[in-house]
């Protein structure tokens, strides 16, 4: 029997055993203000949580009498748009995650408060009897404290002990405890203002017996302004306190009011306002391809493969300019945090203030602000890494996915999705372009884009288009570097140059030839050559730390992690033996362990010892270290650019984080140290990895009038990957990589997904795995499917990470999603759909 009278089904922000709803009523005063998409607390069971409306409806599914009400709405509007809600149903389904998860991905930080329980001691105390230690420690924290949460008990007392204790002393009756809801972290911010009521009085009959001077101050500071001012700086202006604004608010001449400011991270740039520049002719021929689909509104997916110095960025300046112009809003997103400041610059140069950053770097009020702005349709475009494409535009129009074959786009924790991915699947559903842009497209992308999904556009030439940027640069920092001459404005500016010539070092030939340097002699005397001319080098090495790892010369003992069972890396500074999985540290010892012998000695390369070799040889010249131990956080990134972009050090070492994206005019030689790292991790993947970081990593080179040199030092100089790098052939490189991906059954031919299991116990977690191998070639076989699209079990690259032991299964299956649901997966199982790696 049903009721008509709003009800509202709502997802919960709790693990629950099953993908469930649940239905409340909407209380009569509720009615306006909680839609489809808004953020409730409700009642469940015992307790109070938070949750999302996925749906209000007339009729009630179940006997109405059985149903609660919504307690209250959390945010004035609803978090999520229709829009957003289906995408997250897709989210969800596509890659096997809870739904709660995939919408708590779009919702900012801190407006979801953490459910706690609340302890306190029971009004009329049961009569007390003889108690354990931790119930005496619990009661002791009650008495002097009163009411205490579990969050702040876990601060005081081992979780366990506590929880016990507290079980036991509420049956007793002599403790009670009640759920307890967080509120949200974060709240608009808001300050207090003053405002001008006195119309036309004029100043004397405004401040009739008024004595002090700031009175005048505080008249002709209020009629003098427009609207009402911020209370601190009125307080600055004139010297006057509160005493003096409450006089005159009693003669009704002033009130105070109280307003909400943004918190925006951008709110300190400067930006530099740039006119676009007449486009190439290759930009010319993408434009007029792309140009009339952002007319419409129509999802059409574009792959703009550009190499490196191309003009990508300018083209989806165009097309953003494009979709603003129709009053349309526009994403952007890069692969990671360290990109966000370069692309806000240049984007706020183009479309001044109305840009908005998202990212996990923010504090959550900004994060809450920015996210806010978004959604009231106060900013046209949102920057920002993955969680950026969840910014709740109301009239999006486009999609930009910048560097869209990096990994750094595939989350790595629930919900584990693709960010290209669900950009793509944005797109379809909205009716809107995407644009995707790679100087060394996704094979998948390529592959897809070759077939016609998406829309193929091809910039094969770099620009030599310097001269604006720089001499932006040269006043921004008053350098009075001159011997960049700055070229004419127009479109003569706009020149193609050379690709920089890139050089293949076989080390195996500098060993026999007696170097044991890490710098080969071609890439000694190239910087020798761009020091003496005052050119910056870049030197690239995937790989931190002095010494990958450490050996025993006598009987070969390797110092590896206790935890995971990988070799531990040097890092001399400190100087410490360290995890790069788990972060494990111990010092370095001074005796094998194994054997006694002092023979220690160290193998292999990091960047530290790459700055050190520098140093050794050359002593004058400035280095900057670029990697995860020198830049953790966003302020040094900034810091470390500015730097090297001003000119204040020679040579940037660094590992992938400098090969994406910087700009740099002046870098004329790029060493890669060792293009080996990549090439031998046992993954599929690993031949396109090191294709398109070696392309990257050249990219960087050459980008000024100078022209640019890339060495590249190899134990493997006959490699595919590598080859085609240095001649910069993606074309070649796709055909060979793709025939072999087709003959091993891998992706972008079959469709790939990674299970895995942890357990302490290396046993239970073989047979774990052994057992749902099984199952799943059962299952296989009855849908006639081949069983040998299960592969494995067996141990994953990195077999032990913080102690437990992993099994992993890979499956081939085109709708992995529906086929597991098929099976009855036991639970304990990661699930990555589509993984970038199967390490
Ligand atoms: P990509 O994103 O493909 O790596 P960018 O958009 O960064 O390339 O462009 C490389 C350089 O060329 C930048 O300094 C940019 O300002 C400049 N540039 C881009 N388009 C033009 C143009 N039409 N005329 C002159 N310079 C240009
Ligand atoms: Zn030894
Ligand atoms: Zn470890």
């Amino acid at each position: 029997m049903g009721t008509r009278r709003p009800f509202a089904d709502v997802v919960l922000f709790t693990p629950l055993p099953d993908e469930q709803t649940f239905t409340y009523s909407l209380p009569e005063e509720m009615r306006d203000r909680v839609t489809t998409g808004s953020l409730v607390v409700v009642p469940f069971r015992e307790r109070r949580l938070y949750g999302l409306v996925v749906r209000v409806r007339g009729l009630s599914p179940v006997p109405p009498d059985a149903i609660r009400p919504v307690e209250s709405p959390v945010d004035e509007s609803p978090a999520l748009t229709p829009l957003q809600l289906d995408l997250a149903r897709w989210m969800a389904r596509e890659y096997l995650a809870p739904l709660w998860r995939c919408l708590a991905v779009m919702i900012p930080p801190g407006l979801v408060g953490q459910a706690d329980v609340q302890l306190e001691l029971a009004e009329e105390p049961a009569p007390r009897a003889a108690r354990t230690t931790a119930q005496e420690q619990l009661l002791k924290v009650l008495t002097a404290r009163g009411p205490v949460r579990g969050r702040q008990l876990d601060r005081l007392l081992p979780r366990q002990q506590w929880r016990r204790a507290a079980a036991q002393l509420a049956r007793r009756g002599i403790v009670v405890k009640s759920p307890y809801l967080a509120p949200p972290r974060v709240r608009p911010r808001r300050i207090r203002t003053v405002r001008w009521t006195g119309g036309e009085v004029t100043e004397e009959e405004a401040l009739h017996r008024l004595r002090s001077d700031c009175y005048h101050a505080l008249f002709r500071l209020l009629t003098e302004s427009d609207g009402p001012l911020d209370i601190s700086l009125v307080y600055a202006e004139t010297g006057c306190s509160r005493r003096h604004l409450d006089t005159l608010a009693r003669r009704g001449l002033l009130t105070f009011e109280d307003e909400e400011v943004w918190r925006d991270p951008l709110a300190d740039e400067t930006f530099v306002p740039d006119t676009p520049q007449p486009l190439t002719s290759d930009q010319q021929a993408v434009w007029e391809r792309i140009r009339p689909h952002l007319r419409r509104d129509e999802s059409r997916a574009f792959l703009l493969h550009g190499v490196t110095g191309s003009g990508k960025t300018e083209i989806y300046l165009r097309a953003v300019a494009e979709v603003l112009r129709r009053g349309r809003q526009a994403i952007v997103l890069v692969p990671e945090i360290s990109l966000t400041p370069q692309m806000a610059h240049r984007f706020g140069a183009r479309f001044g203030r109305r840009i908005a950053i998202l990212h996990s770097a923010l504090s959550d009020g900004e994060r809450y602000d920015s996210w806010r702005r978004a959604r009231a349709g106060l900013v046209d475009i949102v920057l920002g890494p993955r969680s950026a494409l969840f910014a709740p535009l109301p009239r999006l129009g486009l999609v930009v996915v910048d560097e869209e074959h990096d990994a750094g786009y595939k989350q790595a924790a629930i919900p584990r999705y693709h960010a290209r991915e669900t950009a793509l699947e944005l797109g379809r559903r909205a009716g809107v372009p995407v644009i995707l842009g790679s100087a060394t497209p996704d094979l998948g992308t390529y592959l897809r884009a070759r077939r016609g999904e998406l829309t193929l556009l091809e910039m094969p030439r770099r620009i030599l288009g310097h001269a604006r940027r720089l001499r932006d640069l040269q006043s921004r920092y008053h350098l009075p570097d001159t011997r960049y001459r700055p070229l004419p404005d127009g479109p003569e500016a706009a020149r193609y140059i050379a690709p920089p010539t890139v050089h293949i070092v076989d080390m195996r030939a500098e060993l026999k030839a007696g170097n044991r340097s890490i710098f080969s002699r071609a890439l000694a005397a190239g910087m020798e050559e761009a020091l003496k001319r005052d050119e910056q080098v870049i030197l690239f090495l995937n790989r931190r730390g002095t010494a990958t790892f450490v050996v025993c010369r006598d009987c070969g003992y390797v110092p590896r992690c206790p935890q995971c069972d990988i070799p531990l890396t040097y890092h001399e500074g400190t100087p410490r033996l360290v995890c790069h999985r788990c972060g494990h540290q111990e010092n370095p010892p001074a005796r094998c362990p194994e054997c006694g012998s002092t023979r220690i000695r160290y193998f292999g390369l990091g960047t530290e010892r790459v700055e050190q070799a520098i140093y050794r040889r050359w002593p004058d010249v400035r280095t900057l270290r670029w990697d995860l131990d020198t830049a953790r956080n966003y302020a040094a990134h900034a810091a470390i650019l500015h730097l090297f972009s001003t000119g204040l050090a020679h040579v940037l070492v660094g590992t992938q984080m400098i090969a994406k994206g910087l700009d740099l005019p002046r870098v004329t030689l790029v060493g890669v140290i060792s293009a080996d790292t990549a090439l031998n991790l046992p993954d599929f993947r690993a031949g396109e990895r090191t294709f398109q970081l070696l392309t990257q990593v050249a990219g960087r080179a050459g980008r000024g009038l100078r022209g640019g040199r890339v060495i590249i030092q190899t134990y493997h100089p006959a490699h595919y990957a590598i080859v085609a790098a240095a001649a910069h052939d993606y074309a070649g490189f796709a055909a060979q990589e793709l025939a072999f991906r087709r003959d091993q059954g891998y992706p972008p031919y079959r469709r790939l997904t990674k299970l895995l299991y942890e357990d302490e116990r290396p046993d239970r977690a073989q047979a774990a795995a052994e057992k749902l191998a099984a199952t799943l070639r059962a299952a296989l076989t009855a849908a006639g499917r081949s069983p040998d699209d299960v592969i494995g079990p067996a141990p994953p690259f990195f077999e032990r990470i913080r102690g437990r032991y992993r099994w992993q299964i890979l499956l081939r299956h085109p709708e992995p999603a529906a086929f597991l649901r098929t099976v009855a997966l036991p639970p304990g199982w990661r699930i990555d759909v589509d993984p970038v790696d199967v390490l």
